[in-house]
């Protein structure tokens, strides 16, 4: 089936992934580009429309990321975003320079709205702004369509070429009708007919898979985690018992965290999958000892991985394709698929090390968000309680130890971030919450317990909220809650004499802690 598509083309803004995640909520499926990526590509691809994202750049500087001219020619209409809408408004002859005055934040804008694009918007709408230069001068042959008290042009079309132009963020959910304006683009301007439904997903991806395997035997990694469970489920439909599921417990898992999964998958739970559970917590404790930096953890984690598998592999016979539960946003930030820098690697996407022979790699959810796996999940029919479970990075609390792994390490993290998911719970706050674990730092420090000096580990709690994991946000837990969770961490769990409460967003941080 040939899916409608909108192509996303990246100049490196930091909300991009939002713009995707946007146009997607409006049931059109998207794909993000690198600003790089060739004009007969994106041709090729056919696309219904293509947007351009904000960047870090000045387009009228040497050097900064363009695009070729003739993607205006195309006749497929382009919606030019903060970085976009300037770079057009350049490139077709306008003038953009240094802003008098910088917008950043909400702001009033004065919309015109006999455009196509502002259907149904107020006249008058709070947009986001992010910018310190601005389009002086619209390309000749635009219309200016709205407008602030410092920004002439702060929006501008150009109907007959289809080409529109934005100099706010219409992705951030700051601007009021931003998801209108993106639901305009792609549906009034670009005449897409919204068929990227999660229902029809489903269907497909699993009549795709049958035909793409046949009678081949598929090895599926199995971490328990939201996105490998929906992977497994979604293989389990589609070829039933040519599917083994194994489930590596590599030592690095949340406490109680594999008898739980067996309990699922296992030969006891309600998916009849053919699972193998490998306990290797020693050899994984073995091949960490003394690597402290986090970068190379999550190699060697991955690798050890892959060569559990490759094991389990020749214990079953031929396997030909390897399943994994890569999501999109892995993809694009593993530098495959946009314009950002590789942040941290995922050991789930791309190459893999020469010696694996599985024939072939399988990624069913390679094309989805985070919140679209969870919907394709409860598509499937699986519970609510483990599709919406706290998401749990594949190397584990491999990474949620900062410096060397030890298993007496693991058990002061499991134990903490296990007091800690209880007390949240207690405290209402689950569901509220986006993300919180405790990791454990590399520091030690001099304390009193019971009049004895100790001299023992600092815990982190973390907590952040997020909606696509792009960005986040530190969480504010009520104080009361926190001093619990840090009486009860010191006093429960040996070796531990610290808390702390990390107060880092996202940036300049990550979610994790490694
Ligand atoms: N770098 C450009 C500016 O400062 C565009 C910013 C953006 O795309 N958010 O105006």
């Amino acid at each position: 089936m040939k899916r409608e598509k909108i192509l996303i083309i990246d100049f490196g803004g930091q909300y991009n992934q939002l713009v995707a995640r946007r146009v997607r909520e409006c049931n059109v499926y998207c794909e993000i580009y690198s600003y790089k990526t060739d004009l007969e590509k994106i041709r090729d691809m056919k696309p219904k429309g293509i947007i351009l994202t904000g960047g870090p750049n000045s387009c009228y500087e040497e050097g900064a990321a363009a695009c070729d001219p003739a993607l205006f020619e195309l006749g497929v209409p382009v919606l030019g975003l903060c970085y976009g809408a300037q770079l057009m408004m350049h490139t077709l002859g306008g003038h953009v320079g240094k802003a008098p005055v910088r917008e950043y934040g909400k702001i009033e804008v004065t919309t015109d709205r006999s455009s196509k694009l502002f259907t149904n918007v107020s006249e008058k709408t709070v947009c986001w702004m992010s910018h310190n230069d601005y389009i002086e001068t619209a390309a000749p042959g635009f219309q200016i369509i709205a407008h602030t008290p410092d920004c002439p042009v702060a929006a501008a079309q150009c109907e007959e070429r289809q080409l529109y132009a934005i100099q706010f963020h219409p992705e951030v959910l700051h601007t009021q009708e931003g998801t209108k304006m993106l639901s305009n683009f792609v549906y009034e301007i670009c005449g897409c007919a919204g068929d990227w439904k999660m229902d029809a997903f489903v269907e497909n991806s699993i009549r795709s898979i049958r035909e793409r395997v046949g009678k081949g035997r598929v090895l599926c990694a199995l971490s328990g985690g939201v996105d490998s469970s929906v992977a497994a489920v979604m293989m389990a439909k589609a070829v039933g018992d040519q599917l083994t599921c194994v489930f590596v417990d590599h030592g690095l898992l949340r406490k109680n965290e594999g008898d739980e999964v067996e309990e699922v998958f296992g030969p006891n739970g309600p998916y009849k999958l053919n699972f193998i559970r490998v306990n290797v917590q020693e050899r994984f404790y073995e091949k960490l000892k003394g690597v402290e930096e986090p970068e190379q953890k999550r190699k060697i984690i991955g690798e050890e991985f892959i060569r559990v598998f490759e094991e389990e592999a020749k214990k079953i016979g031929t396997v030909d394709f390897l399943v994994q539960g890569t999501i999109y946003p892995d993809v694009v930030e593993s530098g495959l698929g946009g314009e950002s820098a590789v942040i941290k690697s995922h050991h789930n996407v791309g190459g893999l090390p020469d010696y694996v022979d599985f024939k072939e790699i399988l990624e069913p959810l390679r094309d989805l968000f985070k919140d679209e796996v969870r919907r394709a999940g409860l598509e499937l029919g699986i519970p609510e309680k483990l599709v919406c479970r706290q998401p749990f990075p594949g190397p584990g609390l491999g990474i949620r130890i900062v410096g060397e792994v030890t298993a007496e390490k693991v058990r002061m993290v499991q134990d903490a971030d296990a007091i800690y998911r209880e007390e949240i719970a207690k405290a209402g706050l689950d569901k509220s919450i986006g993300q919180y674990f405790a990791a454990l730092t590399n520091m030690r420090s001099v304390g009193v317990m019971g009049d004895e000096r100790t001299y023992d580990y600092a815990v982190a709690l973390r907590a952040v909220n997020t909606i696509d994991f792009m960005t986040a946000e530190t969480a504010e837990i009520p104080f009361d809650v926190l001093v619990k969770v840090m009486n009860r961490v010191i006093n429960e769990v040996e070796g531990v004499n610290r808390v702390f409460y990390d107060l880092t967003s996202k940036p300049p941080g990550t979610i994790e802690f490694e």
